[in-house]
């Protein structure tokens, strides 16, 4: 079967037992436009600059007879509930792109229109999600991020209509196509719909295919477990570098997690402004704030949690899975502190340093000063500052807000204390200056910047959009200072500009 939908079009949600993926070719659209292109992905891939056909390709309008496009039938926990069968609702996997170096990349079009999962939704994407997920998966590689990729951005020439307004402007939209890639899509979510579903030979074939194919390292009885040792070690490995950078996801349902512990679908996300480990970019997402940025990582466990109760069935004993799923904790924590020691320069962690670590990080959410110009300003810091007065007029470019007397006490004492202990580190100075330059970013690609972009590029003006796109390869440096303050104070509360909807 090819397509969802009733006799009048309309797509309908349906269960589709015993399936994997369903093939589908994408939907037409009207008049394909590149609007960019991922020079070095492509130069990886060996693509060279699209001609027109490409675009049509880019935009779901041409299939090369090599490729057979399908869609994928997954499930998942979505806030916290089951789900029950999801799948591929607007991504279309073309086909798998093989390097000479054996590693291969799964393309994929998102946006391309309807599939027998696109439930009662369009299968379609809307411009200004789209260039949100392709430039922040690119910005994202370019910070060190495990993180999907986008190769292009397309737009249809097709209105798509949303029901939600934004910014108070018409809900028809323009609407666009990414193209992403990564070695695979494969989300934890694929493995709970066949456990739903106990078609337990199924999901045994799935997790075979996943370990031979990326994890071919691991044999022998115990392999299943040493996988699942693996996922949650990339998951882990993946919180703590969202976290190194500001990253909030904003719906870390267990249908977006990679099974290879790569960021992926990037709807409402954002970086943190000012550091509010309760913030979330995403409306949908209250009163209880599940995933907002300081709750990341205990998420990701509970996610961690529906894969192993999804993959139970397959040990007899499952002793061992439950101790490895616990075992989160320990090994989340100790990358968490070592990515932290990067961020401040320290030589090593010492347990005197995991209390110097946690009053420093009670001090930002206290506090809450911009993140990135903070960890900025905390290279720059003279060894010798020490007294109160100085250290706060050295910081105040990070505020958002004037410091009352028990914050003015808060930041020097902990400043002082951290200036003590950088005096006993084992590296140089300049050592410690540069791996905190290589750990701290200076340029993220804030929400507001962002949603000036599509401003723009609804306007027809690609400026912005071009800037951006040159400052989020090169973020640790200081050649991209146009874009380096504190967020405006328009921004606060322009929808769309900090926090966003699901819908997105
Ligand atoms: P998300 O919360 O964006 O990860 O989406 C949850 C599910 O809804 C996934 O199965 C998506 O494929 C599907 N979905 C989201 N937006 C659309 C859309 N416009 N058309 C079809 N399916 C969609
Ligand atoms: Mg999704
Ligand atoms: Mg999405």
């Amino acid at each position: 079967e090819s397509f969802a939908g009733d006799q009048s079009g309309n797509p309908q949600p349906r269960q589709t037992p015993g399936v994997l993926y369903s093939k589908v070719m994408p939907s037409p659209v009207r008049e394909p436009r590149l609007l960019a292109w991922t020079e070095d992905l492509a130069a990886e891939l060996g693509i060279d600059k699209p001609n027109e056909k490409d675009i049509d390709l880019l935009g779901g309008n041409f299939v090369n007879p090599t490729m057979q496009p399908y869609a994928a039938c997954y499930a998942g926990h979505q806030f916290g509930n089951w789900a029950g069968q999801l799948g591929d609702g607007r991504a279309i996997t073309l086909g798998e792109w093989p390097l000479p170096s054996g590693r291969s990349w799964e393309l994929q079009l998102k946006g391309a229109g309807l599939t027998p999962y696109s439930r009662r939704a369009d299968g379609r994407a809307v411009l200004r999600s789209s260039l949100r997920e392709y430039l922040m998966s690119e910005a994202m590689y370019h910070l060190g991020v495990p993180t999907t990729r986008a190769l292009s951005l397309v737009a249809t020439g097709d209105p798509v209509r949303r029901d939600m307004f934004y910014d108070g402007r018409p809900a028809n939209e323009p609407g666009a196509i990414v193209m992403r890639a990564a070695s695979s899509f494969l989300r934890f979510g694929n493995f709970e719909m066949l456990a739903a579903r106990k078609e337990y030979d199924h999901l045994r074939q799935l997790v075979d295919w996943t370990i031979e194919r990326f994890h071919p390292h691991i044999d022998g009885a115990d392999k299943t477990l040493i996988w699942f040792e693996e996922v949650l070690e990339k998951t882990a490995t993946m919180v703590v570098e969202w976290l190194r950078v500001g990253f909030v996801h904003g719906v870390m349902n267990t249908d977006n997690m990679s099974i290879l512990g790569l960021t992926i679908d990037y709807g409402p996300f954002s970086f943190l402004d000012a550091y509010d480990p309760d913030f979330s970019p995403n409306t949908t997402d209250h009163p209880g704030l599940r995933y907002a940025f300081g709750k990341q990582h205990s998420i990701a466990y509970w996610n961690l949690g529906c894969l192993a109760n999804a993959i139970a069935p397959l040990f007899e004993d499952t002793a061992d899975l439950i101790k490895t799923l616990e075992s989160f904790a320990p090994v989340f924590y100790e990358k968490y502190y070592a990515m932290k020691a990067g961020k401040m320069g320290l030589d090593n962690v010492s347990d005197h340093d995991i209390e110097l670590i946690d009053q420093f990080e009670n001090l930002l959410a206290t506090v809450q000063p911009d993140m990135t110009i903070f960890y900025q300003l905390l290279i720059e810091l003279p060894e010798d500052m020490v007294d109160e007065p100085a250290i706060v007029s050295h910081f105040t470019p990070a505020l958002y807000n004037q410091l009352n007397d028990a914050d003015r006490v808060l930041l020097s004492k902990n400043i002082k204390n951290y200036q003590t202990r950088m005096a006993s580190n084992k590296i140089s100075r300049t050592a410690a200056q540069s791996q905190m330059t290589a750990n701290n970013p200076r340029f993220v690609l804030r929400n507001f910047l962002l949603y000036q972009a599509i401003q723009d590029l609804e306007k027809g003006d690609n400026g912005l959009f071009k800037r951006l796109q040159t400052a989020l390869q090169d973020p640790y440096s200081k050649n991209h200072d146009e874009f380096f303050g504190l967020r405006p104070f328009w921004a606060n509360e322009q929808p769309g500009s900090a926090t966003l909807s699901c819908s997105s």
